[in-house]
């Protein structure tokens, strides 16, 4: 496909548009802090809340974990995996700006693009009118009848929810799509409503003598169908296919039916089944989705909390074995939002193994808040799920559950309270009343929480040898072939107490030394010869084939490298700082393993002192990587920038 040309028009009515507020508050919960907006970084898998930085004035955004960093423009693509083009073709479709591109023939094929989108939309819509007809027409009795009698939904529930049917027939709505409504099959077939037959003469119906459950976007808009066998047909539940409009994991079902109940309740009820969620609102409770069938994805997770001031989820899967381990894998799924708070989740177990569907036919509704009210925090819940039919007398039992809990506790940020309070209660669970063994337990809790900690961090801040070996490159690069900066980095080099990590560049910079010293080299720019020292460099390695081959890119520089070196001065901070991180790295770990083997009860002083020393290396660490972020170099691709003012400045 050729490439697109927008209209810088079009660009910059898309940048005077939109809001990064508006834009970032879609995937991430953001909070006020100043002047800026704190929130958990997407980009990373941290546990700090507060790590991802907008700022309205500006409009952009930056993490100070990972050093991501750029305008609205930019999230997007990041985040969506989309170019620039595409970001800009789907922001100008969102807030109507005419889309013109360079080429007028091509804004004509952008325009059919949209308005592809457009018909698929239209034809959902007519397919569901279609098949609510259906269900209130002779032929869907026995649709309607299950519903009402077997599902005891209202008529207005019914309507509400645009429940229809799909009548037994294979080409009912081939027909009346394509045939009377004049839609080209190719378009009907994108939309999920028909299949072509396999020896491709023609289409089939999808849904035959179903049940149709509308699934709505946010806007309300039909994106696609959820439609339940009326006999033993298989399978039970057939969801349309993932199409242009319909992506399974971003969906939850009655969303844009739950919103504003989810605001004022300040939290969202998460259910299983399309027939809880709707038998819930029938009963009044509103704030209610249902996931669509497969574990409860991180997408859709921030799409429901963005609804609540307080983040609360609760969690309502069925009470059998594959209910709680769709419990488990949601769990699992967003465990990070959860421990860093961007969620705060409770798990709704209902009693003799009731779907909320069942419950409410012999219960209230008030009966079934009481059960939310009392829903428990995930966390207890894991651990009466770890503790459960397990016999704490038996040592391999025992045994067992401890390890599972501390992989439990250990996701717990380890400077919250609510670790301690979670090590003193699992304590005294597996103690079983005994209070001198509640104490030995906690202790050994704590220990090897700390242990654990420690090999994560460790995990965590050890960064890539490229980087190091980059930066060494680099340096080396810049000292041969830019002459005017030989000093600089001399200079550096002693002053930093630098030293080359890597053997064949030790070798080198021993040689330069040596030329140095023996006056056959300078550092001055004005050489007697240009490029006297490379050539000098070059003729001894010469003499030894094996050590060429490893300085072959240090001491000829090909063009694309020297691209690469365009600002050596930047290069050259930045790859200092990278290798003062690594010799930091080393430092942290080698505190981290002293600390780690003191004991803190018999020895606080010692171990206080190994705590200041990690803590002085963390900021020290922590300031490196900042500066080798905020290098030009790295903050971000040239599109963007180029349509954004940006000023990192303050950042
Ligand atoms: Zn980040």
């Amino acid at each position: 496909m050729s490439v697109l040309k927008l209209h810088p028009d079009t660009i910059e009515q898309v940048i005077q548009r939109i809001d990064i507020v508006d834009i970032v508050s879609e995937y991430v919960l953001l909070r006020k802090s100043g002047a800026s907006l704190r929130g958990a970084c997407p980009f990373h898998k941290g546990n700090n809340p507060t790590a991802f930085s907008v700022s309205p004035s500006k409009q952009i955004y930056h993490c100070y974990n990972c050093g991501a960093t750029g305008n609205a423009i930019k999230f997007l693509m990041e985040i969506n995996k989309q170019s620039f083009q595409e970001v800009v073709i789907d922001l100008a479709k969102r807030y109507q700006i005419p889309i013109r591109t360079q080429d007028v023939g091509k804004t004509e094929e952008l325009q059919r693009k949209l308005s592809h989108r457009e018909q698929l939309y239209e034809i959902l819509a007519i397919a569901c009118n279609f098949y609510q007809h259906s269900l209130w027409a002779e032929q869907g009795k026995s649709a309607l009848e299950y519903l009402r009698v077997q599902r005891q939904l209202d008529i207005a529930t019914i309507k509400e929810f645009q429940l229809g049917y799909a009548p037994l027939s294979w080409d009912v709505i081939y027909r009346y799509l394509v045939e009377q409504k004049k839609f080209p099959a190719k378009l009907v077939e994108q939309a999920g409503l028909i299949v072509p037959h396999k020896n491709g003469d023609g289409y089939y119906d999808r849904f035959r003598h179903r049940l149709m459950i509308p699934i709505h976007d946010v806007k309300g808009r039909v994106i696609g169908f959820g439609a339940r066998a009326l006999d033993d047909t298989e399978p039970k539940y057939l969801n349309s296919p993932e199409t242009e409009l319909f992506n399974k994991s971003q969906t939850v079902f009655a969303l844009d039916k739950a919103t504003s109940a989810i605001s004022r309740a300040d939290q969202v009820i998460v259910v299983e089944g399309y027939f809880d969620a709707i038998a819930l609102h029938q009963a009044g409770i509103k704030n209610v989705v249902a996931s669509m069938g497969t574990a409860l994805t991180e997408a859709q997770m921030l799409a429901l909390v963005k609804y609540t001031e307080s983040r609360r989820v609760i969690l309502n899967f069925d009470a059998d074995k594959a209910g709680n381990s769709a419990t488990q894998r949601a769990i699992a799924g967003f465990e990070h939002l959860i421990f860093q708070g961007t969620a705060h989740l409770q798990i709704l177990t209902i009693p003799d193994g009731k779907d909320a569907d069942e419950f409410l036919r012999q219960h209230s509704a008030d009966a079934f808040q009481q059960l939310v009210n009392n829903a428990p925090l995930f966390i207890d819940w894991q651990i009466e799920n770890i503790l459960r039919n397990r016999h704490l007398q038996r040592a391999d039992d025992f045994q067992r559950c401890t390890k599972e809990i501390i992989e439990l506790l250990v996701k717990i940020p380890h400077d919250s309270p609510l670790r301690t309070h979670y090590i003193y209660h699992c304590a005294n669970r597996l103690a079983q009343g005994n209070s001198y063994l509640a104490q030995r337990i906690e202790q050994d809790l704590r220990r090897q929480l700390r242990l654990n900690h420690w090999y994560r961090h460790k995990a965590e801040v050890i960064s890539s040898p490229t980087s190091l070996e980059i930066a060494e490159t680099q340096l080396l690069q810049i000292f041969l072939h830019f002459p005017e900066h030989r000093q600089l980095i001399y200079d550096l080099i002693e002053e930093e107490e630098i030293s080359f990590s890597f053997s064949h560049h030790r070798y080198l910079w021993q040689l330069i030394l040596q030329l140095i010293s023996e006056q056959k080299a300078s550092l001055d720019p004005e050489e007697p010869r240009p490029n006297h020292l490379v050539q000098q460099l070059q003729c001894l390695c010469a003499q030894n084939p094996e050590v060429a081959q490893q300085l072959y890119s240090l001491l000829w520089l090909d063009e694309s490298k020297q691209i690469a070196l365009m600002r050596p001065q930047m290069v050259v901070k930045v790859a200092i700082a990278n290798i003062n991180l690594v010799m930091g790295e080393k430092r942290y770990r080698h505190w981290a393993q002293l600390w780690q083997k003191t004991d803190l009860i018999h020895n606080p002083e010692l171990a206080h002192f190994y705590q200041q020393k990690i803590q002085e290396e963390k900021a020290y660490i922590d300031q490196l990587r900042e500066q080798i972020r905020l290098s030009p170099e790295q903050a971000m691709d040239r599109e963007t920038t180029k349509f954004s003012n940006l000023d990192l400045g303050e950042f």
